[in-house]
C-alpha cells in the first residue's frame, strides 16, 4: 500500500512530484516514533487510561478541523473563514485526522495493519 502525504517527518521517504511517498510501514515507523515523543513530551507522568482519553480527545479536535475545512471547500463557511482559505489546508486536516487516529490505535495495542487488512477484505466481500 503506497500512501502520500506533504509533510517531511518520517525517517525514509523518498520525493516524487514534490510528494513524499511512502509505504504504511514507514508510516508506522513514523506513528511510533512520534509516539515516543510525545510520551517524553506529554505523558511521563499519566498513566494509560490518561494517554488514551487525552489521544480521544485529540482526535476529536483534529476531526472538527476536518470538519471546517469541508465546510470551506463547499464554501459554507462564514465568510472571514472562506478567507483565510488555503488550499493546503485541507489535505493537512486529513493527514492529521490518520495520523491522530493511528497514536490512538497505537496506545490501544491496536493491530491497526491486520485491523486495515480485515477490514479490507470484508468490504470487498460486499461486492461479490
Ligand atoms: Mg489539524
Amino acid at each position: 500500500m503506497k500512501i502520500a502525504v506533504e509533510t517531511a517527518l518520517v525517517t525514509s521517504p523518498y520525493l516524487y512530484n514534490n510528494i513524499i511517498i511512502m509505504e504504511f510501514k514507514e508510516l508506522l515507523e513514523f506513528i511510533n516514533l512520534e509516539n515516543k515523543r510525545l510520551i517524553k513530551k506529554f505523558g511521563r507522568n499519566s498513566t494509560q487510561q490518561e494517554k488514551i482519553l487525552a489521544r480521544t480527545v485529540k482526535l476529536t479536535e483534529e476531526l472538527g478541523e476536518l470538519c471546517n475545512e469541508v465546510l470551506v471547500f463547499n464554501g459554507d463557511q462564514r465568510q472571514e473563514k472562506l478567507n483565510k482559505y488555503n488550499k493546503n489546508n485541507l489535505p493537512n486536516e486529513f493527514a492529521d485526522v490518520i495520523i491522530t487516529a493511528l497514536l490512538l490505535a497505537k496506545s490501544m495495542d491496536v493491530d491497526i495493519k491486520k485491523a486495515l487488512t480485515d477490514k479490507i477484505k470484508k468490504i470487498n466481500k460486499r461486492y461479490k
